[in-house]
């Protein structure tokens, strides 16, 4: 079944958020519906109030009012927080004591998506929760009443939020590329209030992403913020996706400080307070992470991917602090455990302004691993679990073989390990291999490629790592 009932294509209800293509998939009517889904959802819950933001693409004011509408109409109170980044609607569920946010967004995908991140009493609502949204559509079981919306911008709220989180020490210069995100407008207000020098590239919300993809894990996306380190002399330069929600950050040789390396450095200030804290980091993190959380005294546990599976597992473990290698930071030590990328910035500078030792200085005292970056393999949508379960069954009949399938495969040999999972999002299998010697990494390169052959998907992906 393909077809839109009630506005509403299947396609659009996914994993971790509703998305698709505006004005094909994802329609004026179809964000009716799900408004009106979403809050008979709150509403037979007890809850009522819901705080809605949204992003700075062209079609997302529009999006939102249909969305509003539809959330009134079943007797909800809406607080309109207006464009800003999906942590600051984060950060108005919790500061408007709110039952319930959608964010309306498209992330970090091209300019002509959008969709809806959201919550629900503070938990991330995603997998079965999305189906049941869509089951009510389907059948048009909603609640009626006469709600009403307000206009509500936290904006300086949320910034002064920002603002008390940075702690007094050295003065930093710091190069900011927010890729003319829903971020942009909060970024230059909290830029004018932090101590240091802060120069600003692409910080105007632009829809159509003139500059580069919103995406700050793809390295070619960070060019314009390392060039700006280098002319300014930045201690560390920082990037932000689409809607703010995941971090990059260079440091002052313009060299990539990857998700799990950031991780290890916000987690040593946590652990200084908390001693014994626990921290997670999903399934594609470096050993490094394991072995250094483990040093400094804290429990470091393995999660698996995806920003709401992490939130929800930091929840069950009472953890501190959690990340992932695509940039999600997530910190409940003194915040709410939602994934800002601006709080997780302004502690990353908290730690900077304390600290003697610059970032680059940080990152070359880690241990070094020679590993692969998360290697993204193309598969069919419909094949891509099947080749996992396959490569599982194969990995199961070799005695003695070490491997942990919380999520994929993470198969851990002398050498180091290697990782095979399906991507819940796109068509795509994630790899990535991790060994302490580059012959090493050629042995579980070799292995994964040779895994994938045998499940008859092309390995190409790994050729440029393959010396
Ligand atoms: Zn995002």
């Amino acid at each position: 079944m393909s077809a839109a009932i009630a506005g509403l294509h299947p396609s659009i209800l996914r994993e971790y958020d509703i998305r698709g293509i505006v004005g094909e998939t994802l329609t004026e009517d179809g964000m009716r519906n799900i408004g009106r889904a979403f809050g008979t959802i709150v509403r037979r819950q007890g809850g009522s109030r819901i705080a809605v933001g949204y992003d700075g693409r062209l079609s997302s004011p529009m999006l939102e009012a249909a969305l509003v509408a539809g959330l009134i109409e079943t007797g909800a109170a809406v607080s309109r927080v207006g464009l800003g980044p999906s942590p600051m609607l984060y950060y108005a569920t919790h500061h408007l004591q709110s039952d319930a946010g959608m964010m309306v967004t498209g992330s970090h995908n091209p300019a002509d998506y959008n969709g809806i991140k959201m919550l629900l009493q503070g938990r991330p609502f995603f997998g079965p929760d999305i189906q049941a949204l869509g089951d009510l559509v389907r059948r048009q079981d909603f609640e009626r009443g006469s709600g009403q919306a307000e206009e509500r911008p936290v904006a300086a709220e949320y910034v002064a939020r920002l603002v008390a989180a940075m702690e007094p020490g050295r003065a930093l210069r710091v190069a900011w590329d927010p890729g003319n995100g829903a971020a942009c407008d909060v970024l230059k207000l909290l830029c004018a209030r932090l101590p240091g020098t802060h120069t600003l590239v692409n910080a105007e919300v632009d829809g159509t992403f003139p500059a580069h993809h919103p995406d700050p894990t793809v390295e070619s996306n960070l060019e314009q913020l390392k060039s700006a380190v280098r002319e300014h002399g930045c201690d560390a330069g920082i990037a932000f996706d689409g809607d703010g929600d995941r971090i990059g950050v260079v440091d002052s040789a313009g060299r990539v400080i990857w998700g799990d390396q950031l991780l290890v450095i916000l987690a040593k200030a946590v652990l200084d307070e908390l001693p014994g804290a626990t921290i997670l980091a999903d399934v594609k993190s470096s050993q490094l992470f394991f072995d250094e959380i483990e040093r400094m005294g804290g429990k470091p546990l393995m999660s698996k991917t995806g920003h709401s599976l992490i939130k929800n597992m930091m929840t069950e473990t009472g953890a501190s602090l959690a990340g992932e290698m695509s940039g999600h930071s997530v910190v409940a030590h003194r915040y709410y455990g939602v994934d800002d990328a601006l709080y997780a910035a302004v502690r990353l500078l908290s730690i900077l302004a304390r600290s003697s030792a610059t970032l680059a200085e940080m990152r070359d005292a880690m241990p070094t691993f020679v590993n692969t970056p998360e290697l993204r393999i193309d598969c069919a949508e419909q094949r891509k679990f099947e080749v996992v379960a396959e490569v599982r069954r194969r990995l199961k009949t070799i005695p003695g073989l070490n491997v942990h399938d919380l999520d994929g495969v993470r198969v851990s040999t002398p050498d180091g390990w290697w990782l095979l999972r399906a991507s819940n999002t796109q068509p795509v299998l994630v790899g990535r291999c991790e060994a302490k010697t580059a012959e090493g990494l050629s042995r579980l390169l070799g292995e994964l490629a040779r895994q994938l052959r045998m499940s008859e998907v092309d390995p190409e992906a790994l050729q440029p790592y393959l010396a």
